[in-house]
């Protein structure tokens, strides 16, 4: 079979690479139906979650946000108390087992916003790898602390400076790398994108989400939920608490993109609902992108750094085509009140990706009859965005604070 035609769901997805690449992702490949098909693997993938990465994470029931919206009973499956404090924990460990099992000692990574990359050394250092991380010029400037905590954690950070300097440029840097290194090193890619086989290998890490949900939900509600949120970047934290439920009537799956300022400014990152989605070949995969007319990759923009990317799951884009899951949008603002409310209501703090979910979620629960039941997958937690958060809610005293800081940084050299 052509490689052009193998690893496909519906019409998307597909081995779009280099030559140069062929290799290696045919031993990736083999080694991923080897582990898949061993049973052995997931048991103790299983079992370093939980002694490593506090799985299984637990269901909350949301009384307070469920009682103020006067409709559905809200669950959060609560995937913010990984270590690291999002769901990438759960794919990162996963292909750092895989990597041992092929006998490589070298990992590279991609990062946008640095959480993928901070999760990737987190785990090179536990598993003794070396690690090199791929990160665009504008990001490392954006993104500061993360860099500093990889750097900690003993990985290089490798400045990008190619094209617009962001994410989708440093996975073509990492892909670059690992065309050279292959004897050495696995790429540990992160979200549910790329060629195949990465998004089913990455669905399948982040599985473990909604086998977990599924048996927590009918213990604590005593059925299946009528309605799942996730929110949307490239699809991993979606289609891992999804996968627990795609064989059951009666559960609507939403997807939530991020709507950045409104799709019809064009300052959004909407593969899937909005105009400048269209079908396209880059990065690996034949999927959906933001993109011009001329096929060109459109500028994305969210207030939440993780859901910032062009492209968006082949996995995703074909339920999208067949209509297994509704997607929606949510902007900025939305998003913003969104993490207000759940953090006065339940003293849960959502990332600024999970709480497009969390806002899609509160725009329809009061429609819902109270004895319905609503799932949110909270796939981080919000910490790490103080500083976007503070500036959204406009608090002055952080605003003296960082001014201060800065001062008296000044004052002491
Ligand atoms: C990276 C990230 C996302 C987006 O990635 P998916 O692959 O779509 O899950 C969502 N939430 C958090 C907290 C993240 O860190």
């Amino acid at each position: 079979m052509d490689n052009a035609q193998r690893g496909y769901f519906g019409q998307f997805g597909g081995m779009y690479i280099p030559e140069v690449l062929h290799t290696n992702i045919e031993e990736l490949i083999r080694h991923y139906k080897a582990v898949r098909a061993d049973p052995s693997f997931w048991a103790e993938y299983k079992a370093l979650m939980s002694s490593y990465s506090c799985r299984p994470t637990p269901l909350t029931y949301a009384e307070n946000l469920s009682k103020h919206l006067g409709g559905a009973q809200i669950y959060i499956k609560r995937e913010d108390l990984n270590h690291t404090g999002a769901h990438k924990a759960n794919n990162v460990m996963g292909q750092g087992l895989l990597t041992k099992r092929m006998g490589k000692k070298r990992v590279i990574a991609e990062t946008g916003a640095g959480q993928h990359g901070v999760a990737t050394a987190t785990m090179a250092a536990k598993f003794g790898f070396e690690c090199e991380i791929y990160m665009g010029e504008t990001d490392v400037k954006r993104q500061r602390p993360n860099v500093f905590w990889m750097e900690r954690l003993g990985a290089k950070v490798n400045v990008v400076r190619d094209g617009t300097k962001c994410l989708k440029d440093a996975i073509n840097a990492a892909f670059r790398d690992w065309s050279y290194s292959m004897d050495t090193t696995h790429y540990v890619l992160g979200t549910a994108c790329g060629p195949y086989p990465f998004p089913e290998m990455v669905a399948w890490f982040q599985s473990i989400i909604g086998t977990e949900a599924r048996e927590q939900i009918l213990k604590a509600a005593g059925k299946l939920p009528n309605y799942i949120y996730a929110c949307v970047g490239g699809g991993s934290n979606s289609l891992g608490i999804f996968s627990g439920f795609f064989d059951d009537k009666g559960v609507e799956l939403i997807g939530v993109e991020a709507g950045g300022k409104g799709l019809d400014t064009g300052k959004h990152a909407a593969r899937l609902v909005s105009k400048e989605g269209q079908i396209g070949v880059a990065q690996g995969m034949k999927t959906v992108f933001v993109q011009e007319n001329e096929g060109q990759m459109h500028e994305t923009h969210s207030i939440s750094a993780g859901l910032d990317y062009i492209g968006v799951s082949p996995i995703l884009a074909d339920l999208h085509e067949k209509k297994k899951v509704r997607f929606e949008a949510a902007t900025d603002d939305e998003v913003v009140e969104a993490v207000r409310l759940v953090i006065r209501k339940e003293g849960i703090i959502p990332a600024l990706e999970s709480a497009h979910a969390f806002a899609q979620a509160i725009k329809e629960a009061p429609k819902m009859k109270k004895d319905e039941i609503l799932l949110v997958n909270q796939s981080g937690r919000g910490d790490k965005d103080i500083f976007i958060i503070a500036d959204a809610l406009k608090d002055e005293e952080w605003e003296k604070f960082i001014i201060e800081k800065a001062e008296a940084y000044r004052a002491g050299r």
